[in-house]
């Protein structure tokens, strides 16, 4: 007879992986499923981590070449290794990919590798990359799949000169003008750890102020301390196309304010124009599981799918990413003891949670600048 699981997880970053732990130490027969080589999703492969990495490292190298004297530390000569930065953030994301790894073998959790998708809502498939298929049977589903950077309809990827910040984690070299479509904490961070390294950085902005939804004061703070390390901002801009030649790229743009049409040029465009929800090939849509516009999977207060009881959602693949941290901490308690979510979903917490969350960086950029908070 084949085993049943009591819960089986699509999906290994943040929202997936802690839940598994959560819901194998609260007793329950846990698998989880990843279509990727290795586990910890977004946030440690391509996202927080190796971004905090970056950051971490282009600041050493900016307060080397421009800080230190200030100390009356002064040092004669200040090169960048980029791709030694590069193997440093490389091993960190290895380590910890490879400690997630380590909990689900310590937890019992029963990892699968290959593309899932909902059958019914007790039967998960696994289709691996060799072509094979297997065939999961569960009492209950939680979908953790995550999200993956929009692209613009005028500016699709190619991955060298419009990249998404997944390349702009690894490029090999550093752009002479890197143009940033986006103000929002990705565009920022990423441009942060460019302009540290030596690019020119513009940001073209579509609203009026940069960091999303933040507090209006907060984020005019951040837009004056960003101009003064050197970032360009076009606000209230948009972006209507790019002209890709063999080694720059144009892009042109309309101020929203006056109608103005001008262009800039640079070498690399880093699109940073927020996430969509990845929830597409996952069988939902046969099994009548209700998602709004965007994809993002409808769930009600305990994160259950509308529809089905058994069938549980989670982390970017239903909400702004802002939000997912928490959410995720709390979930794995839905598998076993059903707490309500009602906080949590409160516009109170996600404004308070956003801005928690962009704390560090504008914490940082007050220390450099010596402001107090
Ligand atoms: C550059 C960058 C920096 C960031 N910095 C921060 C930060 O500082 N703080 C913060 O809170 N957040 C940050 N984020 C956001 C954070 O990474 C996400 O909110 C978080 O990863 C969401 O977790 P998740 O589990 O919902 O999804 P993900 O981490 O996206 O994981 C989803 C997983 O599901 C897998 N998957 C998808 N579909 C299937 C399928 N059908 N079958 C099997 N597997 C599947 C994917 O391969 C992936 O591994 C950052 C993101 C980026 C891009």
């Amino acid at each position: 007879m084949s085993e049943i699981f009591d819960v089986v997880i699509i999906g290994a970053g943040p929202g997936g992986y802690v839940g598994a732990v959560r819901a194998a130490q609260l007793g329950l027969k846990t698998a989880i499923v990843e279509k990727d080589s290795t586990l910890g999703g977004t946030c440690l492969n391509v996202g927080c981590i190796p971004s905090k990495a970056l950051l971490d490292s282009s600041e050493h190298f900016d307060m080397a070449k421009s800080h230190f004297s200030e100390h009356g530390v002064e040092v004669n000569s200040v090169g960048l290794n980029l791709p030694k930065m590069m193997e440093r953030k490389e091993k960190i994301v290895k380590d910890l990919t490879k400690g997630v790894a380590y909990l689900m073998r310590k937890n019992k959790v029963t990892v699968f590798e290959g593309l899932g998708s909902l059958e019914s809502p007790n039967m998960v498939v696994v289709a691996g990359s060799d072509g094979s298929k297997k065939t999961i049977e569960t009492k209950n589903i939680v979908i953790a799949t995550g999200s993956v950077p929009n692209s613009l309809p005028n500016l699709a990827f190619d991955g060298k000169q419009i990249i998404s910040s997944t390349e702009a984690l690894s490029l090999e070299k550093v752009p002479e003008h890197l143009i940033v479509v986006g103000g929002g904490v990705i565009g920022l961070e990423l441009g942060s750890v460019w302009l540290r390294l030596g690019s020119k950085v513009s940001v073209v902005e579509f609203s009026d102020k940069i960091c999303g939804g933040m507090d209006k004061q907060i984020c005019d703070q951040m837009k004056r301390i960003l101009e003064k390390q050197g970032f360009h901002f076009h606000m209230s801009t948009k972006v209507t196309g790019a002209r890709l030649s063999k080694d720059s790229v144009s892009v042109t743009m309309e101020s929203l304010s006056d109608g103005n049409v001008s262009s800039l040029e640079g070498d690399v465009v880093l699109v940073a124009a927020g996430r969509r929800p990845y929830t597409s090939g996952l069988g939902i849509d046969r099994l009548g599981i209700e998602t709004d516009k965007a994809g993002r999977i409808l769930v009600d207060d305990h994160l259950r799918a509308k529809k089905y009881p058994n069938v549980y959602a989670i982390g970017d693949c239903i909400l702004d990413y802002a939000c997912t941290r928490r959410r995720c901490g709390r979930y794995g308690d839905y598998c076993g003891q059903k707490r309500t979510c009602k906080l949590f979903n409160s516009a109170w917490n996600r404004l308070h949670l956003a801005r928690g969350c962009f704390c560090w960086l504008y914490r940082r950029a007050v220390k450099r600048k010596r402001f107090s908070l």
